[in-house]
């Protein structure tokens, strides 16, 4: 009876579905890999809306995006791709041919290098769909070290990447044993 129940456990937790959570913690993490701080992202009317809080950024304007794929390798956070462009527009919220789904405004961290920061991602969604941030194994976000000029390709210029965090499903369990249903049945007529 006891590994019924276990077995039940699993199939419960392995069958709920992903798809009707609406909000996702991202931690991100420095060039040296320490955690910096979080973003929260919660589904909202017309866009996904991207809460921010960080510590021991450079004072200033950084530009930051959703980048296409949830890798982040250290120290220079390539494994991340370019930014997540699903529908082919060119880079940059004052381009006329922008923008990148993944463009973000600028984020402003203070003298001391805090951010405390909401901004607006416009027609994306934690839902499924073409625009999804969570479309096959998800995305990712990443901060850069200067200032998005919001029009030069590809990038906006903004330098290199100082911070990166994964956008993706909550981890898959890899570990479980798969069940024999042979022994299933045998445990259930004792
Ligand atoms: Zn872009």
């Amino acid at each position: 009876m006891r590994v019924f129940v276990m077995i039940a456990m699993i199939l419960l937790t392995a069958c709920q579905a992903p798809d009707e959570e609406t909000s996702r913690t991202v931690e991100m993490y420095n060039t040296s890999g320490d955690m910096i701080g979080t973003a929260k992202l919660t589904e909202a009317e017309g866009g996904v809306n991207v809460k921010l809080k960080l510590e021991g950024l450079e004072p200033g304007y950084h530009g930051i995006h959703v980048h296409e794929y949830a890798r982040c390798d250290g120290p220079d956070f390539k494994t991340a791709g370019n930014h997540l462009n699903p529908t082919g527009n060119q880079h940059g919220r004052m381009h006329p041919e922008g923008a990148h789904l993944g463009d973000l405004p600028n984020l402003e961290a203070d003298s001391g290098g805090l951010v405390d920061a909401e901004l607006m991602l416009p027609e994306a969604t934690l839902l499924d769909g073409k625009k999804s941030l969570l479309k096959g194994e998800g995305t990712s976000l990443v901060i850069h070290e200067g200032q998005d000029d919001g029009i030069s390709q590809p990038g906006g210029n903004s330098g290199a990447r100082i911070a990166c965090g994964l956008i993706a499903e909550e981890e898959q369990k890899t570990s479980e044993t798969p069940t024999d249903p042979t022994n299933f049945n045998e445990e259930q007529e004792q």
